[in-house]
């Protein structure tokens, strides 16, 4: 039997040497006679596990001395508000590029603590095709920062780039759940990055944070103190119990994307891969992307049915076919296929062939 594939834009897809080296720290760590999930996170094999992800994560992303790994958790949706608290306060002001449905949440969110200011738009009646680029992003001279989301993985659009911070520029933050460890980035761009686990790094409960440390110093306290990026540094990101297991995963993922060859590899692999995706779904007439040409997607790829009353065949097609979770985000409907690191190139195969089929039948 062909093994199950799951395209899901909720967790990540985890190679099976993960699964198996996982499994067996998770039953007995190093010799230890431990499960992983036993050692408390004062003991110097949790410290160890921590640091070698955080040594493999600076690596990979070639993350600048000045600049603090955070792990926290509450989600990247639990940081829409903590972002603002940290960097704006409330008398605080800031900048947020309305690109999606992604976006739109954290915009909600950072109103309920600072003053928001939209910086550009690409909402039209059909909800989100394409993306305001750079270009297009008025400047806000009271804004403590400008907020990007870099994959709107609803809509299926993906930034292909980011601006270069001039002399004095408003720091970019970004909410890089959608596309994290995708592809190569240039850190120096941003401020503050912050991403979900589940999406790329294994499981939820870990949320990632990238941050200038010079940033880390605007706080306006009171802050909740576990969510104080300041403090969380100070503490090496043990203020409170960190989620030992969600770390230990991240850390097994961390190193197979290096012994995979890192993320130029990786992006590029994703390239060629979502090339075929849209030409095949370009060049049905069953389907259609509603994403525009540019600002295509090669994280998450989203399609409808040009015949939308044949979505739950093909969605139940898909799945006799052994190709699970193709269901685009309820709040946008359509399809929606995440491209997964671990993903094979016959994973890949399998899907252009059932798109294919369906096309045809
Ligand atoms: C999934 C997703 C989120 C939400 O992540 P949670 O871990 O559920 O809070 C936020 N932003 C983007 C771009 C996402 O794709």
């Amino acid at each position: 039997m062909t093994p199950p594939v799951s395209f899901s834009a909720a967790t990540a897809t985890l190679p099976r040497v993960v699964v198996e080296r996982v499994r067996q720290d998770w039953l007995d760590w190093n010799g230890t006679g431990f499960p992983v999930a036993e050692l408390p996170f004062s003991d110097e094999g949790f410290k160890e596990i921590q640091a070698a992800a955080e040594r493999r994560l600076r690596r990979l992303l070639a993350i600048p001395d000045d600049y603090a790994v955070l792990l926290s958790q509450g989600g990247a949706y639990g940081h829409f508000a903590m972002v603002a608290l940290n960097l704006a306060g409330p008398a605080g002001r800031a900048g947020y590029v309305d690109s999606g449905l992604w976006s739109r949440r954290a915009m909600d969110e950072a109103a309920k603590v600072c003053d928001v200011a939209v910086v550009a738009s690409a909402a039209d009646d059909d909800g989100f095709r394409r993306l305001p680029l750079p270009a297009e992003w008025r400047g806000d001279e009271g804004a403590a920062y400008c907020h990007v989301t870099t994959n709107e993985s609803a809509e299926g659009l993906q930034f292909a780039d980011f601006p270069a911070p001039g002399p004095g520029a408003v720091p970019l933050v970004a909410d890089m759940t959608g596309d994290f460890l995708t592809r190569p980035v240039d850190i120096r761009r941003f401020g503050l990055i912050y991403a979900s686990a589940q999406k790329s790094l294994g499981a939820a409960g870990l949320t990632i944070i990238i941050a200038r440390r010079d940033l880390l110093e605007r706080r306006r306290p009171p802050l909740p103190t576990v969510f104080d990026y300041a403090r969380l540094d100070e503490a090496r990101s043990r203020v409170n119990t960190p989620p030992v297991l969600a770390i230990h995963l991240a850390g097994e993922m961390l190193r197979w994307m290096e012994d995979e060859g890192g993320l130029a590899v990786l992006g590029e692999r994703r390239r060629q891969r979502c090339r075929r995706l849209y030409a095949v779904l370009d060049g049905s007439s069953a389907f259609v992307c509603r994403a525009h040409g540019a600002d295509r997607s090669a994280s998450t790829v989203c399609f409808h049915l040009v015949r939308p009353e044949r979505q739950a065949e093909f969605l139940d097609r898909a799945a006799r076919a052994g190709l699970h979770h193709l269901a685009g985000h309820p709040a946008v409907g359509g399809c929606r296929a995440m491209l997964h690191n671990a993903h094979s190139d016959t994973d890949l195969d399998r899907l252009v062939e059932l798109l294919d089929q369906f096309a045809r039948a």
